[in-house]
């Protein structure tokens, strides 16, 4: 089977009520067409209900995710969203192990038991690696990444591995304006994809989508899209421009039958 191709937007916290309403309605018409990919919108929680319900027309290929959950399914967590929380108003993807939620304190082992309630609870999981600069640095990448694997998500059982997204962000590029090269994040997904096929198998690590991140927009994105294990994009500030996102999700469809 081919390997889901994708971009999701990270709005991170960012636009009230009303103008994350009128960015969505831009996003969904500026992706409109690229039904040969998965276009995911990860908005802040006050959204999800509403964009939800505005992307139920286009939900053969255009998903909800939210940008964090907790591991426990209900209780006493005052300010807190659950998994289950986040399939009742529709959402089907969550974002996990995003750097600036590692910053604020997210360990690699309270992210393997976030992503096992997110997989228990129903919701595929977008979740997110990367060294910061002062690894890559000393070329200490590979090794940097793959702890992070093999502590927050290699835990896995084959099935549940199955319903997760990598997302290799390179801190340094978060952000920055400062991309990494269409060859330094090509060779940082063979390896990933290198270390689930070790993991798990064949089959599962052909399967395995592998987002990159960081500073990718409407100029870089063809570039990056054209390397064989870069499956797509997860996209921070460039997501907030409908036009820009509409813009990349054509890139990635775009691209879709040299591949397949
Ligand atoms: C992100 O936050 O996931 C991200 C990739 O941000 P940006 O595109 O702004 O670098």
């Amino acid at each position: 089977m081919a390997r889901t191709l994708m971009v999701a937007g990270n709005w991170k916290m960012n636009k009230s009520f009303l103008e994350g309403l009128v960015l969505a309605n831009d996003a969904i018409n500026h992706a409109l067409g690229s039904a040969n990919i998965t276009v995911v919108l990860a908005t802040p929680f006050i959204h999800l209900h509403t964009v939800g319900g505005m992307l139920k027309d286009y939900s053969h290929y255009m998903k909800l995710a939210a940008q964090n959950c907790h591991h426990e399914s209900q209780g006493a967590y005052t300010g807190e969203i659950s998994a289950d929380m986040l399939r009742s108003v529709g959402a089907e993807y969550v974002i996990l192990g995003h750097s600036e939620r590692r910053a604020m304190g997210e360990t690699d082992e309270l992210l393997a038991k976030k992503a096992s309630a997110a997989i228990k609870a129903g919701l595929k999981v977008i979740f997110c690696v990367g060294e910061p600069a002062e690894v890559r640095e000393r070329n200490g990448q590979e090794r940097f990444v793959k702890l992070q694997l093999e502590r927050g998500l290699f835990n896995l059982a084959d099935d549940e591995f199955r319903q997760i997204t990598i997302a290799y962000e390179p801190i340094w590029a978060i952000g920055t304006g400062k991309t990494a090269s269409p060859d330094q994040a090509q060779e940082m997904h063979a390896y990933i994809r290198s270390l689930v096929r070790q993991c798990y198998n064949n089959l599962v690590a052909d399967e395995c989508t592998i987002l990159y991140g960081g500073s990718c927009n409407a100029l870089n994105a063809n570039d990056l899209f054209s390397k064989h294990d870069i499956d797509g994009g997860l996209i921070g500030g460039a997501s907030l421009r409908a036009e820009e996102f509409g813009n990349i999700v054509k890139a990635r469809a775009a691209k879709q039958y040299i591949r397949n």
